[in-house]
């Protein structure tokens, strides 16, 4: 891990902001197999915002820069890197007023979900950003995000974890990645922005954040998630012709300790009761099964179709309009700790940081 400071600055540590680059595209560089992650990055952002207008370098916080002693596309990324970034968030929090976290977009998302749940209860912003196009392209678009995420970084009005991406300020559990090229390439299908810049001009809506809505002392659970860094949390989105042999090769092993179900529409799947038998059967023996729906907007209402009827009964928990990296992130965080199987269903359908 490095760390750099920017050279401007001369506030004291606790009006800063902790910049963590853990790599992704806003930072890699082209070679000859490809775009990797590339280092050196405190400098590189340093030598961006000294590009900017004046006023605008001069509205900037200060900040220090702790980049990953190994930087990764964030398609490497496990739980345990969750982990990691939560650890290092928690560390620091009295040291700094807010944290961008510059992060790959592919999997951006699901480390935000994940923070959330890690960090309930944060009393100031954490806000995740990246960049479609590497810092250093003609007409990046990684300015605009880095520039927007340390204003956000820096309202203390903000007390959760967001993605700021394309003009847009997420709820971080309630954001997907929508859009493989485009620039404005996250939503949040369910639920409304946190903010936003129009024009030169930032706009943050309190109201819809955590800080207005569920108050009390941060209450962060750092937990161990190595243990199901290996896959034991499994996602299965349906198709039509899926068999029960296929389900099975997924809820059946040993060492499945739980699976998030796509189902179709408001909760339906094929009515073949030897499927509904083998979620039952997983399910049954203690694994937590929890259904979303395939669609990115709306909500599932388990009961709703005959087809799906049985799936309350065979001990499925609705997941609601949760986002598949909100609901996956969830069980993942329940089943790391060491709750009895009732606490994790109870907490599962709780909302715990807005993110249902
Ligand atoms: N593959 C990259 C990553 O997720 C994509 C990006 O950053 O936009 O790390």
């Amino acid at each position: 891990m490095s760390t750099t400071s920017s050279l401007t600055s001369i506030a004291p540590t606790k009006d800063r902001l902790l910049v963590i680059y853990t790599g992704g595209t806003i930072g890699m560089w082209q070679q000859a197999n490809g775009l990797s992650p590339g280092g050196n990055f405190g400098e590189r952002l340093h030598q961006a915002f000294s590009t900017l207008p004046l006023s605008k370098q001069q509205s900037l916080p200060a900040y220090d820069v702790i980049s990953y002693a190994s930087l990764i596309d964030s398609s490497a990324a496990t739980p345990f890197h969750w982990q990691q970034l939560a650890k290092d968030i928690a560390n620091n929090l009295n040291k700094y007023c807010g944290f961008v976290i510059i992060h790959g977009t592919d999997t951006l998302s699901w480390t935000a979900s994940s923070l959330a749940y890690q960090l309930q209860g944060i009393d100031r912003p954490v806000v995740l950003t990246g960049a479609m196009q590497p810092l250093e392209a003609a007409g990046s678009d990684a300015l605009d995000n880095l520039y927007g995420a340390f204003y956000f970084a820096a309202q203390p009005a903000l007390q959760e974890v967001a993605i700021y991406f394309a003009n847009r300020l997420l709820r971080g559990a309630r954001s997907v990645k929508q859009h493989s090229e485009a620039v404005d390439a996250f939503s949040s299908p369910n639920y409304p922005l946190l903010g936003e810049r129009i024009g030169d001009d930032f706009i943050h809506y309190p109201s819809r954040g955590l800080a207005y809505q569920q108050r009390g002392a941060p209450r962060f659970e750092l937990v161990d998630y190595r243990p199901l860094a290996q896959g034991e949390v499994a996602r299965v989105v349906l198709w039509p012709g899926i068999s029960p042999w296929q389900l099975k090769a997924m809820l059946g092993d040993s060492r499945c300790k739980g699976a998030l179900i796509q189902l179709w529409g408001a909760g339906n799947l094929p009515s073949n009761p030897e499927l509904l038998a083998m979620i039952a059967e997983a399910s049954g023996e203690g694994k937590m099964i929890a259904a979303i729906s395939q669609c990115p907007q709306g909500s599932i209402h388990l009961g709703a179709y005959a087809a799906g009827d049985g799936l309350l009964d065979a001990g499925v928990l609705s997941g609601d309009d949760m986002t598949p990296e909100a609901a996956y992130t969830k069980l993942v965080h329940l089943l790391a700790q060491p709750l009895s199987l009732e606490d994790q269903r109870h907490r599962f359908l709780t909302p715990l940081v807005g993110e249902r």
